[in-house]
């Protein structure tokens, strides 16, 4: 553990790790299923952006006028289906990745 500075308190403290996107290893290539967002169907809730464990959920701009919808960046998705099981309103389908 690391204690504070000033040892008056003892707590943890946190730090902030920045990282290149760039960089980062594109996971999606060990998907075996593709999750596939109906963009119709999608309310733009964001209900399945925190579920995502592999944050890769990103709310765009789908049509002038509307909300924004869910979409899916496959360079880190693992295809593990958790938005699928969370979205309320069912516009998320697994697909066998091609
Ligand atoms: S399938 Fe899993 S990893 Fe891919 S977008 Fe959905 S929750 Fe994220
Ligand atoms: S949970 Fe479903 S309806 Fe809500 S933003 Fe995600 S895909 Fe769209």
């Amino acid at each position: 553990m690391i204690r504070s500075k000033d040892k008056k308190f003892n707590f943890e403290e946190g730090a902030v790790i920045e990282h290149d996107l760039d960089k980062a290893p594109k996971t999606g290539d060990w998907r075996y299923m593709m999750p596939k967002v109906d963009k119709e169907k999608c309310s733009g809730c964001t209900t399945c952006v925190p579920f995502c464990p592999e944050a890769s959920i990103e709310m765009k701009k789908y049509k002038e006028g509307q909300r924004d919808k869910a979409d899916i960046d496959y360079d880190f998705c693992k295809g593990c289906g958790v938005c699928a099981q969370v979205c309320p309103m069912k516009a998320i389908t697994m697909e066998k990745n091609k």
